[in-house]
């Protein structure tokens, strides 16, 4: 393609993304094609000649459209969000263009700079402590992960360095192999599944526990199952503590957990994957009380703070246990400057890494911390406006306290009746919900997740769901 015909695909490729973007709301928001749908759509081969780019736009919406979940219309209530804004989007044209591969230093010193310095920006707007933080002079910083299941991992990883090390200094004897056999890490039983998964790969054992009434984990129940572990001669040496659990949004008591860490030298690592951005508002920050007490913290830009996925921020106290422990250093990645900034592949699994801190720039400078503020502000006053419905209707209950952007009810009565809320709800397409199930309780969750939703959009969904629920309770009474 030559620059001409790139100038012209880009600038009808833009005019197509703004339409799309703009009239999302009037699009069936699940598609209704069966697996298998695309195939018969495109040739069975590569087209040996090149075809004009008008041939690749004429197929989008007949190939692609077709079978597109519009994760951002505003009927989309699933999962929780995925950010999706302009700038965004532009900062990835620009990283699809310089297409870097920033593995250290030397291999593209603005992909390192630029990502040390929006995490100092970023992390002063969460009010985290100055520790964590690569402005403070000490050895703190961030790094923007893929996802938040990688820095789980990448945080188990460290804090498993961190606890052979001292281990072997009180128990010079002892072998690797059986350490790794006494350590035991901790979540709650309501954290997202990634963290069980970390422990797999880890190779560690991972206790769940039992969270309080409100499905948050407290530090009384932290501290009976490490000192039933240490009883059994097995070595505590990790915690999750997650801040807007997946389910139903819960937040675990923070402050109580840290005490419980910081006294048994256990790295605790927080899981704020979605709630995270709401701490850029000070009236949420009450949520991650005791944060100074963590090793590691990380929450998604890339779900509800506009920045397009991935982008996923991480701080660490101590990058040094991750850094030295996964230290290979061949020849070719070496250069003049180590030790002088970053070098990131040591903070991460993978080698290769994306210039992700320009979408990070880009939405921190066009929107402002004001207008980041505000659209949090206002999907959390869409889902308490979704709330209200609720409330106001006495066939439905909600389950959890809606503190962010979502809303867990259900009608009164029994499991089965609410699964046939759901079948209607989404059978008929309109709207898209997931249900969740805590102790046996089944519920549906409706999560804030478009930036376009306004209030009408919630009178939509509440329409919907309400006349679902007239046909289901129809059908049980007769
Ligand atoms: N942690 C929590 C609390 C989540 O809600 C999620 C996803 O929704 C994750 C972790 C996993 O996020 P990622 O896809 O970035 O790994």
């Amino acid at each position: 393609m030559e620059a001409g015909d790139f100038k012209d695909f880009a600038k009808a490729m833009t005019d197509y993304i703004t339409e799309y973007l703009e009239n999302i709301r009037d699009r069936q928001v699940v598609p209704s094609v069966k697996p298998g749908y695309l195939r018969p759509l495109v040739p069975e081969q590569a087209p040996q000649q090149a075809e004009p780019w008008t041939a690749v736009m004429a197929d989008i919406e007949r190939v692609v459209m077709s079978g597109v979940t519009h994760w951002h219309s505003p009927r989309f209530h699933a999962y929780f969000p995925t950010a999706n804004s302009y700038p965004a989007i532009v900062a990835d044209m620009l990283s699809g263009a310089i297409a870097c591969i920033g593995f250290t230093w030397i291999a593209s010193p603005a992909c390192t700079e630029l990502e040390v310095v929006m995490l100092d920006w970023l992390g002063q707007m969460l009010g985290l402590p100055e520790q964590f933080l690569a402005r403070s002079g000490g050895e703190g910083g961030g790094v923007i992960q893929g996802t938040a299941s990688e820095a789980t991992l990448v945080a188990l990883l460290g804090a498993k360095a961190r606890t052979i090390q001292r281990v072997k200094e009180q128990h010079p004897d002892w072998t690797d192999t059986q350490i790794l056999s006494k350590l035991v890490g901790y979540c709650n039983k309501q954290a997202h599944s990634s963290v069980e998964r970390a422990g797999l790969l880890g190779g560690v054992k991972l206790r769940t526990l039992r969270p309080d009434n409100k499905h948050r984990l407290r530090g009384d129940t932290l501290k009976d199952a490490i000192e039933e572990d240490l009883k059994n001669g097995l070595i505590p040496f990790y915690v999750v503590a997650t801040l807007g659990t997946t389910s139903s949004c819960a937040f675990d008591v923070l402050d109580e957990l840290g005490d419980v860490c910081n006294s048994h030298d256990i790295w605790l690592h927080v899981d704020a994957a979605y709630a995270g951005s709401a701490f850029i508002c000070p009236e949420y920050r009450y949520l991650m009380k005791g944060v100074e007490k963590a090793d590691s913290f990380n929450f998604n830009p890339h779900k509800w703070m506009l920045v397009n996925f991935d982008c996923s921020t991480m701080w660490l106290k101590n990058p040094r246990w991750v850094v030295d422990a996964f230290n290979v250093d061949p020849l070719y990645l070496k250069h003049d400057h180590q030790g002088a900034a970053p070098d990131y592949r040591h903070w991460q699994i993978p080698l290769g890494r994306r210039f992700r801190a320009l979408k990070l720039w880009f939405v921190l400078r066009l929107y402002g911390i004001e207008n980041l503020q505000k659209h949090i502000r206002k999907q959390i006053g869409l889902a308490h406006y979704f709330e209200e419905f609720c409330n106001k209707d006495d066939r439905f209950e909600i389950y959890e306290e809606v503190t962010m952007g979502l809303v867990c009810f259900r009608l009164k009565g029994d499991n089965e009746i609410n699964e046939e809320l759901l079948r209607h709800i989404n059978g008929r397409g309109k709207i898209h919900l997931v249900p969740s199930k805590i102790d046996d309780v089944y519920f549906l969750r409706l999560a804030i997740c478009s930036r376009f939703t306004e209030n009408s959009d919630i009178d939509l969904s509440w329409e919907e769901i309400k006349s679902c629920a007239d046909e289901v309770l129809k059908g049980v009474s007769k």
